[in-house]
């Protein structure tokens, strides 16, 4: 490689004031009130599955998003699962998705016993393609009484689950619109995606329904976490019910219509949220200001830092660089690790993993050439 990246390590080096011990790719920032909230959470001995954080949590969380309904759950994959199942994903369905995604996305649908099709992403976004997805469905497509089906395996299409990769934001109304066509439901995995918008609007507020993430290494964190989002009601009711182990609420009788979850988060973790929450707006105005730093670096030495795409107001989760091709870029992942610098390539594309690699899928060509050269560098926020 001719590329010379000194500059770019040691500005990371002197920007996280980490010279002897190795650099996460993001690590967590609690700034404000989150250790007296979960102060006050152990003080009133509310710290599991009841107490006013978890409500207090869901209501900033619709707030904050300008979404009806947020039922709070133990992490972001089972929020996925639970999304899926309620848009009427059941054993034996096909879930339309990407293969360029975290492992969780395709395992939440395989949850339900049912399968993912993994459609190509746009380079842009990194995320599923509306012109892939609707080539898809005219290909194989079927529209009979049930719902849409897939000609070639026989089962039926019962959600289209895009993902919004590193907080950049698909191009989710055209994917709306072509699966309401076809009366595909689609679930958003926002994971990744809290405090991102879209033509003006939040991540996870365009699907029917969708799922965030408050994992440690997310932009904001419960510890561990999620949130299952919709501005349907009667979707939300049921969200919070079949959530909470399917109780009819009653004084003292255990009265459950239904084989209910136990995914209700801890209110412990709540109260972290919303201590994290107060702060979500200030810690992407930081994590923005490193985002240029890095790319006036990467300018000068001819390496493109990936820029959100269009429509986009990006919440600045996690910063890359696209590589000529994947010599380049196992360089550079074997060059920043020498410096103890924990940059990271994009996922391994799912259809190669064993439990995926009998799903069936399009070409892949954009989310090859991308698995090839995206790297992450780190972007933590710095205070
Ligand atoms: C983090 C993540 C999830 C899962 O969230 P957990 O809270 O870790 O279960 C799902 N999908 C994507 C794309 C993610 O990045």
């Amino acid at each position: 490689m001719k590329k010379n990246f000194s500059n770019v390590f040691s500005f990371t080096k002197e920007f996280y004031e980490k010279f002897d011990e190795k650099i996460p790719l993001h690590e967590p920032v609690f700034l404000g009130n989150e250790k007296k909230y979960v102060n006050d959470a152990i003080e009133s001995t509310f710290v599991s599955s009841v107490g006013k954080y978890v409500d207090l949590f869901e209501k900033k969380i619709s707030e904050y998003n300008n979404i009806k309904k947020s039922v709070s759950v133990v992490n972001g994959t089972s929020a996925l699962q639970v999304c899926l199942r309620l848009c009427g994903v059941r054993s034996g369905d096909e879930v339309l998705t990407q293969s360029l995604t975290f492992i969780a996305t395709a395992n939440a649908i395989s949850y339900l016993n049912a399968k993912p099709v993994f459609i190509d992403v746009d380079i842009d976004t990194l995320g599923l393609s509306p012109d892939a997805l609707k080539n898809f469905l005219n290909e194989f497509g079927e529209k009979r009484e049930g719902g849409t089906f897939n000609k070639l395996t026989g089962k039926r299409i019962a959600a289209c689950m895009p993902m919004h990769t590193f907080g950049f934001i698909v191009r989710i109304d055209e994917i709306i619109n072509i699966c309401d066509k076809w009366n595909i439901p689609v679930v958003e995995d926002s994971a990744e995606a809290l405090g991102s918008k879209y033509k003006g609007k939040s991540s996870g507020s365009f699907g029917k329904m969708s799922a965030f993430s408050f994992n440690g290494n997310k932009v904001l964190t419960t510890g561990g976490g999620g949130m299952i989002v919709t501005n349907n009601e009667q979707l939300g009711k049921q969200a919070k019910h079949i959530t909470t182990t399917a109780k009819i609420p009653h004084k003292w009788e255990y009265e459950h219509d239904k084989i209910g979850y136990n995914f209700r988060m801890p209110n412990i973790n709540a109260a972290i949220g919303c201590a994290q929450l107060e702060n979500l707006d200030n810690i992407i105005h930081n994590k923005s200001i490193t985002y240029f730093k890095y790319k006036a670096l990467f300018d000068k030495i001819g390496v493109e830092l990936v820029k959100p795409p269009k429509d986009n107001d990006w919440n600045y989760w996690l910063s890359c660089i696209k590589l000529s091709d994947r010599k380049d870029r196992d360089l550079f992942l074997k060059l920043s690790h020498d410096e103890g610098i924990l940059n990271r390539p994009i996922w391994k594309l799912l259809f190669r993993l064993k439990m995926y690699s009998n799903c069936q899928r399009d070409s892949q060509k954009n989310s090859i050439f991308l698995e090839d050269r995206i790297v992450n560098i780190t972007s933590s926020a710095k205070f």
